[in-house]
């Protein structure tokens, strides 16, 4: 389905043409119309399927439709994605009387008052993260009556950062008249909680919901922890010149030194983690975006939502911790019918966890083993660095020499698989 079909007002057609759109994407077709008719809806499709557009678009239509004193709070787990989207609604809303304003904080002393001044002025469309919106609602001027309409980006990660508590708190505080929709790549029981509390009779879109987007061509690379560094190198300088990559790196303590070992090969790369300056983080992003650096290393702060134009790969330093981060770390590329490059770095011990990621996705990622010059190779095995199942021990028969206090020991130097975990 084309935008023109859509009886869209003209400033937002003209606005969807500067994007270089012509067509909707498949959340975006089927996640429309109910929404302009003030449908609640559980919206829940692939990371990069353009699933911003498909709650910020109805969404303008519909204000400029009925009352443009309404307004819309847009809950983003992240501080990168709320700039994001709330970039996105500046170039959709440039021809109409719309403005779209960012609650997330930041240290810089004007900040907050710009915040402020931005509840008091009722923007049509806040987008902010929990916590920094509570402390705003605390102060008299907040007054929430106005948004009649709510809206839980990425919800999955808000949760797992613990933001359920919060959101039930803003939550209160809006009007009982309005429309709820909840977006997400990702579908866990938690979700399915927070929708029947909150959705009203919901229209549910699933499309491909929790599987890596089908442009993603995904790899691991076995590899001994000493040698990752240098595959690392390795790969990345394998990228055509104007190719760049996110590497993934759980974590925090490593950052800088993986960017040294990079910086020391004449890669350029920077890092990315929630304990930087925001300012900080906002310039290595813009810095990232306008191709300074070949390379971006980051935690899992990076891997919600986050929308790198052309990313051509995604490298996995690390086993990612669930599922669904696994999901969304590749997601990063391959966005919107584009196709990437995802490649997962795994040493032994990781193999039984990312064994159980394909157990959960019903995936099965092509492996290989990186050559000798990447020190000890070894094969897969889905059973190797399993965790054992403790069993109760009677205290008399721990000691020192217990076979479960025993390391772990790395699988021996040649291509014979491990046997077991120890
Ligand atoms: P999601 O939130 O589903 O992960 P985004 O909303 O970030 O995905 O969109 C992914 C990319 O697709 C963005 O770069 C966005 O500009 C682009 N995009 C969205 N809708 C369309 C469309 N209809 N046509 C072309 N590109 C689109
Ligand atoms: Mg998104």
């Amino acid at each position: 389905m084309t935008f023109e079909e859509l009886n869209l007002k003209p400033e937002l057609l003209e606005a969807i043409g500067y994007m270089g759109y012509s067509r909707l994407t498949e959340i975006q077709e089927k996640t429309y119309q109910p929404i302009l008719e003030g449908r609640d809806v559980l919206g829940l499709a692939s990371t990069g399927s353009g699933k911003t557009l498909a709650f910020c678009l109805p969404l303008s239509q519909r204000l400029l439709e009925t009352n443009i004193n309404h307004g819309v709070l847009i809950l983003s787990p992240t501080r990168e994605l709320s700039i994001q989207t709330a970039n996105q609604l500046h170039g959709l809303l440039y021809f109409t009387p719309l403005h779209a304003e960012t609650i997330y904080g930041g240290n810089d002393a004007g900040a907050f008052d710009r915040e402020k001044r931005a509840l008091e002025a009722k923007v049509q469309f806040i987008v902010a993260t929990p916590g920094r919106l509570l402390a705003h609602m605390r102060n008299a001027y907040a007054d929430m009556s106005y948004l009649r309409y709510l809206v839980l980006d990425e919800a999955d990660k808000m949760l797992d950062m613990g933001f359920y508590d919060d959101i039930k708190q803003i939550i209160e505080r809006l009007p009982a008249d309005r429309q709820n929709l909840l977006f997400s790549a990702t579908m866990s029981p938690r979700i399915r909680k927070l929708a029947v509390e909150i959705l009203r009779n919901p229209v549910e879109v699933s499309i491909a919901v929790a599987k890596p987007a089908t442009g993603i061509q995904q790899q691991v690379v076995l590899v001994q922890d000493e040698g990752k560094g240098r595959y690392l190198a390795h790969f990345l300088k394998k990228l055509k010149p104007e190719e760049q990559a996110i590497v993934f790196c759980s974590k925090k303590k490593l950052l800088q030194s993986l960017v040294n070992r990079l910086n020391n090969k004449g890669i350029r790369a920077a890092y990315i983690s929630s304990e930087l300056e925001q300012a900080d983080r906002e310039a290595v992003l813009t810095a990232f975006k306008s191709k300074q650096y070949k390379a971006l290393v980051a935690t899992d702060v990076l891997a919600r939502g986050i929308d790198i134009a052309d990313l051509a790969a995604v490298v996995n330093y690390d086993v990612p911790p669930s599922p669904d981060d696994y999901v969304h770390r590749i997601g990063r590329t391959a966005r919107h019918n584009k196709t990437g490059v995802a490649i997962t770095l795994l040493s032994p011990l990781e193999m039984a966890k990312f064994a159980l990621i394909e157990k959960k996705l019903g995936i099965k990622v092509p492996k290989v083993t990186a050559g000798t010059e990447f020190g000890e190779t070894f094969e897969w095995n889905p059973n190797f660095g399993k965790k054992q199942k403790k069993r109760p021990l009677k205290k008399t028969s721990i000691s020192p020499e217990s076979p479960l206090k025993a390391k772990k020991k790395p699988p021996k130097r040649g291509s014979s698989a491990p046997k077991q975990a120890d």
